[in-house]
């Protein structure tokens, strides 16, 4: 339990250390800021879940094979107040959970212990009864699985930000075309998307147009802009405008 507390606090520790660099400025090393440490974070933070509920699972299975007498009183007692200080660390957390991929792994943590606890209260409550020994192992296996599947989601989001992947609500196909469909004679190529960290968009394109000066190709860049923020959320774009064009031919561009 003492080494629960330890992971707790460092699970936790980890979250805010992460969000706190995340909002610090960018520096001439670092460009981009340190946004992208949330996604390490939350990665470390979902990695260390998956092994505690593995651990957890094997722990039930050998309970189930060999279910100990509960000590029903002062279990009742030490898993209700665990019980009470969980829900009012989740609670604490809730309203920030949808917030970012980094909450959300904290939040799991957190959401795990409290569901723990209520499995253990659950136990002693019912440990007069003949369920009672089961009830532990059996809510200790249905949270892991909850838990494994949450946590199996963040590992991929974050890994998919590590490889660069476009944001999961930006297909570029259809990003393209509604830049089409909002300016006529616009047509993106070379196009990159993709996340620095929670919320920290960035796009880069070769932006074709029939205009033939400089001034008219930077309003319309402008403009552009200004639509990817508004209708994609994108913060961070770079154009590069062409009259002739550069003779790529594809969405994605030529890699090589
Ligand atoms: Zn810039
Ligand atoms: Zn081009």
């Amino acid at each position: 339990d003492a080494a629960h507390n330890f992971a707790d606090v460092g699970a936790l520790g980890l979250a805010i250390f992460a969000r706190w660099l995340g909002r610090r400025p960018p520096t001439r090393r670092h460009t981009y800021g340190f946004r992208r440490a949330e996604v390490v974070a939350a990665l470390i933070n979902a990695a260390v879940l998956i092994a505690v509920s593995a651990l957890i699972g094997r722990e039930a299975v050998a309970r189930f094979l060999n279910p100990a007498p509960p000590h029903s009183t002062v279990m009742l007692v030490a898993a209700a107040a665990a019980l009470v200080a969980n829900l009012a660390s989740v609670a604490l957390l809730h309203r920030h959970r949808a917030e970012d991929i980094n909450v959300r792994s904290a939040f799991l943590h957190l959401a795990q212990d409290a569901l723990a606890s209520l499995a253990v209260f659950l136990a002693a409550l019912l440990a007069r009864t003949g369920i009672g020994p089961w009830v532990d192992p059996a809510v200790a296996v249905l949270i892991g699985l909850v838990v494994l599947r949450s946590a199996f989601s963040i590992v991929w989001e974050a890994l998919n930000t590590l490889l660069e992947a476009a944001p999961a609500d930006v297909p570029v196909e259809e990003l393209a075309s509604s830049v089409a469909r909002r300016f006529s004679g616009v047509e993106l190529h070379h196009l990159h998307v993709w996340e620095v960290g929670p919320g920290q968009r960035v796009l880069t394109a070769h932006m074709k147009t029939a205009v033939t000066s400089l001034p008219e190709a930077e309003s319309i860049a402008a403009a552009v802009r200004g639509f990817l923020l508004k209708e994609w959320n994108i913060q961070h774009v770079t154009l590069e405008a062409e009259a002739n064009g550069c003779g790529e031919k594809g969405l994605l561009g030529q890699w090589k």
